[in-house]
């Protein structure tokens, strides 16, 4: 497979160029064209270094279209990894009219509050944080066409499953959701069933 078999723009073609990647890996392979599709639940199962960011970021970038409302969250156990991820999507959105706002604990929320407010269509973030700006009412996230947990497994681990239900309740309905986790505790799959309803399991 190559990434022509995807129906991706030309633009998004000479960004993966630009960075390098010739092939999808495996786990792109498999969750990029179903996570195009339209009311698509995934659960991905990869370690990490298989390329997981690009397999959602390709996407969501390809999908959404700014209109001054928060289109895609993905939550991240750690701060360093929302700080990874937002490196990887912008260096996939090009010269494309898309922001992204990184926003995670023990940093100024003076800062992130600003980058929000001057218009964010992706949020990458670590769930306090979010929760925070929730509350605050700075996120708003009933506009949502993609909802991503990156490394559920760790999440789940660190204690985080409360604020990722009450982020899940208060995000609109409809919208294509994604687990990335590097194990399956029937924690996962209990999230899954609750919030997904139906989904997938792509596994490599
Ligand atoms: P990740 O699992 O998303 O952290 O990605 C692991 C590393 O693989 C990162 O350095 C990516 O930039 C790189 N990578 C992701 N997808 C590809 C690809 N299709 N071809 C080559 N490198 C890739």
């Amino acid at each position: 497979k190559t990434f022509n078999d995807f129906n991706l723009s030309q633009e998004m073609l000479n960004a993966l160029n630009e960075k390098g990647f010739t092939n999808p890996s495996p786990i792109q392979a498999l969750v990029i064209p179903e996570f195009l599709a339209e009311k698509a639940n995934i659960i991905g199962q990869a370690q990490t270094g298989t390329g997981k960011t690009a397999a959602f970021s390709i996407p969501i970038i390809e999908s959404i279209t700014r209109d001054g409302s928060i289109k895609a969250i993905i939550l991240t156990p750690t701060r360093e990894l929302a700080i990874q991820v937002c490196e990887e999507m912008y260096s996939l959105i090009g010269k494309r009219d898309l922001r992204v706002s990184a926003v995670y604990g023990g940093a100024s929320i003076e800062q992130q509050i600003r980058s929000i407010r001057k218009g964010s269509d992706i949020i990458v973030g670590t769930p306090g944080r979010i929760m925070d700006l929730m509350e605050r009412r700075v996120l708003e996230l009933n506009n949502l066409e993609f909802f991503v947990l990156d490394e559920a497994d760790e999440m789940l681990n660190m204690g985080f499953v409360e604020d990722i239900e009450k982020i899940l309740e208060s995000t609109n309905a409809e919208k294509n959701m994604l687990f990335f986790s590097a194990t399956m505790p029937p924690s996962i799959l209990q999230i899954a069933k609750r919030y997904m309803g139906q989904y997938k399991i792509l596994k490599v």
